[in-house]
């Protein structure tokens, strides 16, 4: 053996490679050759190094862990993974919504709270957010709507006119609204903000009966928020500090854990609910679901390579497993599609090859080729079984995986999606019974700090949204608009809003 223990550079094809330093030049000034193999790999290495970042959620961070079931909720599901005792490996990536990839971690921002459990049945993703709400509760409106988060087609800008131009015109933002504006929008860590699976799904059970649920995650590190103020500073000074925060603490062995809880509601009773349970911008009271404890999660293990294992990770709703499932939440049934197709555009096909996104269960199925298929074996575990059905042994299904059926509301009409619905009184109930003094005086300081140069007409149909939910909280906010006009700071900018919109024809 060599007494030089360092490896042998290699090119990607296993050849040792005789320099790294010298390009190979015809003579002593060049010009280079084309045979330098070793340069051109690594100059065509480089300009391949990113892949197309996450349209949103594109900054995180994230980490692996174990989640322990110490209750016992085996009357409402079949799923091994939650079931008493049971312990399952698992991922998490934390995110901002709007922010790039480079962005700062403390910026106001909604933030992904996405899982992914490794069962002994397949690969379970809860993709969910530190909000128990959204802001939209139908799929036509979300690419409208992420669109004002992103920047300006010509400023290249964020523009908070079109943001609150939206959020004035679609009432059911509100309580969303209200949350990322309140303290809870501006956490300090991922490790100081609770999760929420944010839309209702499904539980099942042995006896093929269905549940509806909620699952919520509890940060045991207790809540922590910056003001807008602290945070300027924080991103000042460092902007990954989400990163960093959460990074250390495992470093150090000090594991950061959240409790696991649901809520349940019977199948049945979903008809009489007296509001839309599967209306994304809808919590479910505590008083009427109470919260029930399942188990906690640790997060206790950093990636050893963040882009492989953080970047690459992909989590969809579409992942579930037997024993858990849907429900006709219309965001979420866009989210089974449009997650899963995310990752097909962005990371290749059979994404779910890549080493954090494969199952750590076997799997066979009878997909074939295509970009991504980096997995050496016969996904049917026999390469004459490639077809189905076939004579040669090829994995065929499971009927007992088969979910009791989804009963479908025949009256859900897709053109009445505002009409009948309350916008106002879970915001109201937030408003008056939990946020407290100061935190509402923070609130309505946030949200003005925002309109700094948003038309005035925005400005006020909003203002009209919030009086319809408390008018103390119209009054709050244009108190704290007035005192950023004393101050000079707000100048509205001259978009044209209207008929006078100039119409732009396409070429
Ligand atoms: P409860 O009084 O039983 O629950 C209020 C909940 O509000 C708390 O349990 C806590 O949720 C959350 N909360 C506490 N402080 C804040 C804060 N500063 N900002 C945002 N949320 C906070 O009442 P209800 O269940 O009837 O809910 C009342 C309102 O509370 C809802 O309309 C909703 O706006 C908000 N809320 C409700 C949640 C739910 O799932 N029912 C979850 C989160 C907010 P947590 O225990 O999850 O930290």
């Amino acid at each position: 053996m060599s007494k030089n223990r360092r490896p042998t550079l290699t090119t990607t094809a296993g050849a040792p490679v005789p320099s790294n330093q010298d390009s190979l030049s015809a003579g002593e000034r060049g010009p280079l050759l084309m045979q330098d193999y070793q340069l051109i790999e690594k100059l065509a290495h480089q300009n391949r190094e990113r892949i197309p970042e996450r349209t949103v959620h594109a900054k995180g961070w994230g980490a692996h862990g174990v989640l322990k079931i110490t209750g016992d909720i085996s009357k409402y599901t079949k799923a091994k993974c939650l079931q008493p005792g049971a312990e399952t490996p698992m991922l998490a990536r934390f995110s901002t919504v709007a922010g790039e990839l480079g962005a700062a971690d403390a910026e106001r921002d909604v933030r992904g709270f996405a899982l992914k459990f490794y069962t002994e049945d397949g690969n379970w993703d809860l993709v969910g957010n530190n909000t128990p709400v959204f802001f939209v509760r139908d799929p036509y409106r979300f690419p409208d709507f992420i669109h004002t988060q992103k920047r300006h087609p010509k400023t290249n800008m964020r523009s908070p006119t079109a943001m609150w131009d939206f959020w004035s015109l679609s009432p059911e933002s509100l309580h969303q609204v209200t949350i990322l504006m309140s303290d809870r929008g501006l956490p300090i860590s991922p490790m100081h903000m609770n999760g929420y699976g944010s839309h209702t799904y499904s539980l099942w059970n042995d006896k093929g009966e269905r549940f509806w649920v909620k699952f919520h995650f509890k940060t045991e590190q207790g809540h922590k928020h910056h003001t807008n103020a602290e945070a300027e500073e924080v991103v000042g000074k460092t902007r990954e500090s989400f990163q960093e925060t959460l990074y250390n603490a495992i470093e150090n062995g000090e594991y950061p854990r959240w409790k696991m809880q649901i809520q349940v509601m019977a199948e049945k009773d979903a008809e009489t609910c007296a509001f839309n349970p599967f209306d994304l911008t809808k919590v479910w009271p505590h008083g009427d679901y109470p919260p029930i404890d399942v188990g906690t999660f640790e997060l206790n293990r950093n990636p050893e390579n963040y882009f492989a294992e953080i970047e690459n990770a992909a989590f969809s709703p579409s992942n579930i497993v037997p024993g858990i499932s849907w429900s006709p939440d219309k965001m979420l049934q866009a989210r089974i599609f449009s997650y899963a197709d995310a990752h097909r555009y962005r990371l290749g096909t059979h994404y779910e090859q890549i080493p954090v996104n494969r199952p750590k269960c076997p799997m066979h199925h009878y997909h074939k080729d295509g970009e991504m298929n980096v997995y050496g074996g016969i996904a049917t575990g026999n390469a004459n079984a490639y077809y189905e059905p076939n004579s040669f042994q090829g994995p065929v299904e499971a009927p007992a995986a088969q979910e009791p059926p989804l009963r479908v509301d025949g009256n859900a009409d897709r053109y009445d999606h505002r009409q009948g619905h309350d916008d106002y009184s879970q915001v109201r109930v937030l408003f008056e019974r939990v946020l407290e003094a100061d935190e509402k005086e923070r609130l309505f300081d946030n949200i003005a700090g925002t309109w700094l140069d948003v038309p005035e007409e925005i400005c006020e149909r909003q203002l009209a949204e919030f009086k319809k939910v408390h008018p103390d909280y119209e009054a709050g906010v244009r108190r704290a608009w007035e005192k950023v006009k004393a101050e000079g700071r707000y100048k509205p900018n001259a978009a044209p809003i209207s008929e006078e919109t100039p119409q732009v024809a396409a070429e």
